[in-house]
């Protein structure tokens, strides 16, 4: 499988990233009606255009917030305690959210894919967010993955041309 062309799509945050972040932070004055709908569709067409497999840009250059039960689960997996799981792999940043020390992440395989998909932690599976409702109110989730994740790239660039462009 052919790789995501990542230099390509910094090249290409770097060219749009101010006009997309204003638009995003002005979304809640435009008042777009049903602009939920219509993030979650965009989210659909654009993980249709972008295989994830292809780019795992998320694990590799972001981390994961970790919930509790996320470190039970993960560490015993790996058959640690939660104590040296955190010490070996996390920091608690300074919203006391645990955080992974060293990235590319530690699951992350060569192939792109994660080695422990099937309890990864809820923010890896919830990752980007983009097909929760309140998307207005994610603006500043969204200004962030837009810098790091081309799925979140295209959906806001289809929801610009939309509803600025009115293409
Ligand atoms: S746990 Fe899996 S999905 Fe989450 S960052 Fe690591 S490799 Fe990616
Ligand atoms: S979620 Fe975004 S950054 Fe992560 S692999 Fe998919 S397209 Fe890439």
């Amino acid at each position: 499988m052919k790789s995501l062309d990542l230099k390509a799509f910094r090249q290409k945050v770097s060219r749009k990233k101010k006009i997309y972040t204003t638009f995003l932070r002005g979304l809640h004055r435009r008042k777009v009606r049903g602009i939920d709908p219509m993030a979650i569709r965009l989210n659909h067409e654009s993980f249709r255009e972008i295989d994830c497999r292809t780019c795992a840009n998320c694990c590799k250059t972001m981390t994961p917030t970790y919930t509790k039960s996320d470190i039970r689960r993960i560490a015993a997996h790996v058959n640690m305690t939660p104590e040296a799981y955190k010490e070996k792999y996390l920091y608690l940043d300074d919203s006391g959210d645990w955080m992974h020390y060293n990235l590319p992440c530690h699951f992350l395989g060569k192939d792109n894919l994660c080695t422990i998909y099937d309890i990864r932690p809820l923010d890896c599976r919830g990752f980007p967010h983009t097909h929760k409702k309140d998307f207005v109110n994610a603006a500043t989730v969204n200004i962030q993955n837009i810098t790091y994740c081309p799925a979140t790239f295209r959906i806001v660039e289809k929801m610009y041309e939309k509803i600025i462009l009115k293409k």
